[in-house]
């Protein structure tokens, strides 16, 4: 399958080539033949897999299709993101697919100045890319009317819910035009989840794109069993490797993200942090500064992470492990973008063993212990109730950085999930980027949406991201 079978017009064929695109993902070569037909879609599928493109190239395509003019303050389509990264990225990507159309378009989130939003909003804008918030106070003051809506697109529906975005999110709906094409995508569904989607989408076309076995299996694992107070010097001795070039540390509080940011920082490693309490103008820095390798390390939490999209990470280590397995999934997929096969280390010390159990009962696969000079027999022990930090152990002073075991074998999986196979064979492309991990398997069907629900629960908001 290629971009030319499904039938996108002329100004979108041209920008896909310019990006060196040629092969749909999954979630495209499903969502888009739906889409274009003006169906309303739940994908499930999670960032990386494609889905800003399966979601932007037939609406666009669609608008085309009439040729209103936009009124001031009055966008046809209105895309709705939980997070600043991910807004600005969409954003980003109407720039990219759409740039030999003529439709223009915004973003507008909180935590910087509105002038230039509503300057934006004024001149008419036909596509707006908004997080709930700031969407909600432009429209209080005036500056934006959603009567206009045609296209309505709904991001990461699980993360808005995890945010504690639900009330506003349900506003926005009920403020939206009956009439209209509706799109809704999350990486997770769940019943609060799934009673979303039905009040929003009328008689949508399912796709669902699978990818945790396929991220899983092609990154590099290992769990490094560590006391709490050993964290800093084996972060710090894998540091020292110097393959070790572009590192996302994900920690699980913001606090702890500063805090190890500054450790690293002076121990003369450059590091950055992320998090929900830093303002945009510093996120949006952070972020040039790690993506131009002038930051050799980026920090960050869950929700801070999410959705950005940056290519050539080479390691994510996981300095805590996550509480909601899922996420584990979500953090190592980050180094597998690029079709690169990523590696992932993760810490666990002894009250976190519960949460590695929880992760490799959701992926099906043991990860591969390493070998270390802080390895904590204790940690690797321990039980559910074990939350009692571990002792100190003796400290190492020497070896190699990284695993001494070497390279882990992918797919060693115990069955299940794991064993399942990417259906993206046929997706490289001069690009490079389609061999992506996580397109993983796709498959669509046409039923009303029926509310799979995955186990991750409703998810609570987790304010110390
Ligand atoms: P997304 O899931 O939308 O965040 O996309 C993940 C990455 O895949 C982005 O860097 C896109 O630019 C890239 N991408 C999207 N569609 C394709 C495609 N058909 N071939 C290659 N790369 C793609």
């Amino acid at each position: 399958m290629s971009f030319d079978n499904l039938n996108l017009i002329y100004p979108l064929q041209r920008a896909l080539t310019e990006e060196g695109y040629t092969t749909p993902t999954p979630i495209q070569e499903l969502s888009i033949p739906h889409l274009l037909d003006g169906r309303d879609m739940i994908g499930i599928a999670q960032t990386g897999t494609g889905k800003t493109a399966a979601f932007i190239l037939p609406i666009l395509q669609n608008m085309s299709a009439s040729h209103k003019t936009v009124k001031p303050r009055s966008p046809r389509v209105l895309v709705l993101a939980p997070t600043r990264e991910l807004a600005a990225q969409i954003g980003d990507s109407f720039a990219t697919y759409g740039k030999y159309t003529r439709y223009k378009h915004t973003v507008v989130f909180g935590g910087v100045g509105q002038t230039p939003q509503v300057r934006a909003l004024s001149k008419g804008v036909d596509c707006l890319v908004a997080t709930p918030g700031r969407l909600l106070d432009l429209i209080q003051q005036g500056h934006i009317r959603l009567s206009s809506v045609e296209y309505f697109v709904l991001d990461e529906a699980d993360r808005m819910l995890d945010m504690g975005f639900l009330n506003d999110v349900n506003k926005i709906v009920d403020m939206l035009p009956k009439k209209r094409q509706s799109l809704f995508f999350s990486a997770t569904m769940s019943p609060e989840i799934s009673a979303l989607a039905r009040k929003m989408l009328s008689n949508p076309a399912q796709v669902e794109v699978t990818p945790q076995a396929t991220t899983v299996e092609r990154i590099e694992q290992f769990i490094f069993f560590v006391d709490s107070d050993n964290k800093n010097e084996l972060l710090l001795h894998l540091l020292r490797g110097k393959h070790l070039d572009c590192v996302l540390v994900f920690t699980r509080t913001k606090h702890r993200a500063n805090k190890v940011t500054e450790m690293l920082n002076k121990n003369n490693i450059n590091a950055g942090a992320i998090h929900g309490s830093k303002s945009q103008t510093h996120r949006t820095k952070t972020l040039q500064n790690f993506k131009s390798g002038q930051l050799r390390v980026l920090v960050a939490t869950d929700i801070a992470a999410r959705g950005i999209d940056i290519e050539d990470i080479s390691h994510v280590i996981n300095y805590d492990l996550p509480n909601i397995p899922e996420s584990y999934v979500h953090r190592i997929g980050r180094t597998a973008r690029a079709g690169a096969e990523g590696t992932a280390y993760s810490f666990c010390a002894a009250d976190e063993r519960d949460f590695l159990r929880e992760i490799e009962k959701l992926t099906d696969m043991e990860i591969e212990v390493a070998e270390h000079n802080y390895h904590s027999e204790k940690a690797k022990n321990a039980t559910g109730d074990a939350a009692k930090p571990a002792p100190k152990q003796q400290r190492g002073r020497t070896g190699s950085a990284g695993p001494k075991r070497g390279r882990g074998k992918k797919g060693e999986s115990k069955g299940g999930r794991s064993s399942s196979s990417s259906s993206n064979k046929d997706s490289k492309n001069k690009g490079g980027r389609s061999e992506n991990a996580n397109r993983g398997q796709a498959k669509s069907t046409s039923k009303k949406n029926s509310g799979r629900n995955s186990g991750r629960g409703s998810g609570k908001p987790k304010n110390s991201q």
